[in-house]
């Protein structure tokens, strides 16, 4: 901490030790790409939360929570406040009986569905290729064709950043979307789950097979988001992009994948600005050549740099 720091910073420090200034948030993400956070803070527990929020409300600091960060483009600039990470307490998973499962909002989809596949629980297995935390795919209500995470929500815990308590919302409060949710604006803690009893061979075999299935149709190792847009109704963007001659398409150190269209990767040290401008391509051609607006799917955060 400089000498001339805001006089915040000393006073996170002094509550989490562990606290990270000017931290390159491209780090937290996916696609590797992103600015500076002023402060990255990991809380552990719901008290550790609690005395984050009450600084954070003191100090007039915005608190920006993060999961996996793999639905996110960071611009270049970063987030000004406090960047949230969850550990500790956000990464449990609890089998409650009754084919129902609590799990943390920073518990990774990938591990609890083979968590769910284990205990003879079925239904989580299309979300076994989803690389997000529960909070992060709560608020997109992430899945697949075969199933998203909202399907299986009996209640979610929530922070109030107002009254500073938690709040159980259960699933008639709740809308969820196609990649979408009400929860956008929540602080989400964890959620209630309930699946089907199955058996547990024939669960892991299925769970096989849709990890399969994603090796042969996405670019799993390069640094990306998944789907840039969200696929409109009766189209696939991927096509679109294609059609409209995009795939492969590099700007700066971003490209279109050459294996999926509807995936820009982090190909060369890109920049959030990268990024922007296939974005804004790929838009300006799909329009021309389908005559089709896209929407994005992925979330863009940040400021842009000076
Ligand atoms: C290779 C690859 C494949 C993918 N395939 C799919 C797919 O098949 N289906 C699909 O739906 N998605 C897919 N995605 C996108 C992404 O994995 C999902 O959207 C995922 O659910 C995002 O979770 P996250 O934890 O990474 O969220 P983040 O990117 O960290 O955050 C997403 C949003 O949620 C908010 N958020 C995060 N945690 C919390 C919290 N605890 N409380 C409140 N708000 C929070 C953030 O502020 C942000 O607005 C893919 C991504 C990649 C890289």
């Amino acid at each position: 901490v400089s000498r001339r720091a805001p006089a915040w910073r000393g006073e996170l420090k002094r509550l989490f030790p562990g606290a990270k200034f000017d931290d390159p948030l491209s780090k937290y993400t996916t696609y590797r790409i992103g600015g500076p956070g002023d402060a990255v803070v990991t809380v552990r527990s719901v008290t550790e939360l609690r005395r984050l929020l009450v600084l954070a409300g003191k100090r007039r600091l915005p608190v920006f929570p993060i999961g996996w960060g793999s639905n996110m483009l960071i611009r270049d600039g970063g987030i000004r406040g406090i960047v949230l990470r969850f550990a500790g307490d956000f990464t449990k998973v609890r089998f409650v009986g009754g084919n129902r499962v609590w799990a943390g909002c920073a518990v990774r989809l990938p591990q609890l569905v083979i968590k769910c596949a284990q205990r003879g629980l079925q239904g989580a297995e299309p979300l076994v290729g989803v690389p997000g935390c529960v909070g992060g795919s709560l608020v997109m209500n992430a899945g697949t064709r075969f199933g998203e995470i909202g399907d299986f929500v009996i209640s979610v815990d929530c922070f109030d950043r107002v009254t500073r308590q938690e709040v159980n919302l259960p699933r008639n409060r709740i809308r969820f979307r196609y990649r979408s949710s009400s929860l956008k604006k929540r602080l989400i803690l964890g959620a209630l789950l309930e699946l089907k009893p199955g058996n547990k061979v024939d669960i892991i075999e299925t769970v096989r097979k849709f990890q399969q299935q994603r090796l042969k149709t996405q670019p799993v190792h390069s640094f990306n988001v998944g789907s840039v847009f969200k696929n409109p109704p009766g189209h696939f963007v991927a096509k679109l992009v294609q059609e409209a001659g995009l795939k492969g398409h590099v700007e700066g150190g971003a490209r279109v994948s050459p294996k999926h269209a509807n995936f820009i990767e982090n190909h060369d040290h890109a920049l959030a600005t990268d990024v922007l401008r296939l974005v804004r391509l790929i838009r300006r051609k799909v329009r021309e050549t389908s005559g089709i607006a896209l929407e994005l799917e992925m979330k863009v955060v940040g400021e842009a740099a000076l």
